[in-house]
């Protein structure tokens, strides 16, 4: 039986939604532009899915969601905007814990003169609220934070965030890639300009996602072309991705709304959390003392590398994760783990486990088996 707990780095696409898309790649293949009966069933289609991404963040209206090729071209979009919004402001707040695709884009302007604060993190994971307070200035065009940390799964309090950016006249751009389906998105009570989701870590297809902008900003386009998407992102738009996430964005509104159905998969992650922690000498869990995504643990496993425990798990056909999946490759520890205060080989030993809606419990005891097991014969081999 494959074992996939590696729902952060991405999600299987649901039955519901690959039916949803299937007929726009067939019979229904018109583009939303087009001034026909094919072309209006793209546009209607499209419309759908947009009014189903706006419920899933609580938006006000349809018309602020922007479609995006997914979470690294709406953060990007985001934090492009606010700074050409905001032409005469140097600093940009943001967390030492963000992903690569705020990281990123904001070192990038670093190296063109803007300031950047990066608040830190506690031994938990929870961001550092004075040291943010404190850089939201008048010379602060953008505040850039995660809702949920991808590699801890620890939720951040961003209550009061937005009133104080607004209060400055600075934007704030909320990552909420990690928290789409797991956490629910108010995007008024959270106060923010921008927030950004990714269809395919809440089930929905990969390429895909969108940007909420709040009504009355202009977004500056990224891309130079046609008027699609409110001439935001121009280009024929991803119509079967759309409707992917159209569909997923339902179904994730729904379990983020269903206590029961986040509690049985919160019971899950904790059953598997505490079995290796009461199994595994010299186990930690990272940020279990911060509020976190139900789903998500990330385990430091004392003097041994996260690499050969995924090598080993993988041989089992048990799928987890060393830190997030765009750094799993580089060899550089977790800057998230070292923020929390890891040093490098203790952020080196963290693996990071992540389920999702139809996780068994089956799954659970099996993973918990091969873990207990691969570590074991790792220390016997040491
Ligand atoms: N932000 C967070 C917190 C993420 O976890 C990811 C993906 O791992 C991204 C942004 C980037 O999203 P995408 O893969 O859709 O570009």
């Amino acid at each position: 039986m494959r074992l996939y707990f590696d729902n952060n780095a991405t999600t299987p696409v649901a039955p519901d939604v690959l039916a949803a898309m299937l007929p726009f790649f067939s019979e229904r293949f018109g583009n939303p532009s087009s001034v026909h009966g094919l072309g209006d069933d793209a546009a209607d289609a499209l419309r759908a899915a947009r009014s189903a991404v706006a419920r899933l963040l609580d938006a006000r209206s349809p018309k602020e969601i922007v479609f995006t090729s997914g979470g690294t071209e709406s953060i990007n979009t985001a934090i492009h905007s606010a700074v050409a919004l905001n032409p005469d402001r140097r600093t940009i707040v943001t967390s030492a814990v963000e992903h690569s695709a705020v990281r990123a884009p904001l070192a990038e302007l670093e190296t063109r003169g803007w300031r950047i604060v990066r608040a830190g993190v506690d031994a938990d994971g929870r961001i550092d609220r004075s040291a943010i307070e404190a850089a939201i200035t008048s010379d602060c065009a953008l505040v850039a934070l995660m809702l949920a940390n991808n590699e801890t799964g620890v939720i951040s309090d961003l209550d009061g965030i937005g009133e104080r950016c607004r209060s400055v006249g600075a934007l704030m751009h909320v990552d909420a890639v990690q928290a789409a389906g797991k956490v629910r998105i108010d995007v008024a009570r959270i106060g923010a300009d921008f927030v950004s989701i990714s269809a395919h870590k809440f089930h929905g297809p990969k390429g895909v996602g969108a940007l909420w902008v709040r009504d009355g900003i202009t977004c500056p386009p990224l891309l130079r072309g046609g008027s699609q998407e409110n001439s935001v992102r121009p280009g024929t738009e991803n119509v079967t991705g759309i409707i992917g996430l159209g569909q997923a964005a339902e179904s994730a509104r729904a379990f983020a709304q269903d206590d029961a159905a986040r509690a049985r998969v919160a019971g899950l992650r904790d059953r598997l959390e505490r079995g290796i922690l009461d199994q595994v000498s010299g186990a930690r869990a990272n940020g279990a003392g911060a509020p976190r995504t139900f789903n998500t643990t990330n385990i430091a496993f004392e003097g041994l590398e996260a690499e050969a425990m995924l090598g080993l798990f993988s041989s089992q056909e048990l799928y987890a994760s060393a830190g997030s999946a765009c750094h799993a490759k580089a060899r550089k520890p977790s800057h998230v783990l070292t923020a929390m205060g890891l040093d490098a080989d203790q952020a080196a030993s963290c693996v990071r486990f992540s389920l999702a809606r139809h996780t068994t419990e089956a799954e659970v005891e099996q993973a918990l088996g091969i873990v207990v097991e691969s570590v074991a014969a790792l220390r016997a081999l040491a």
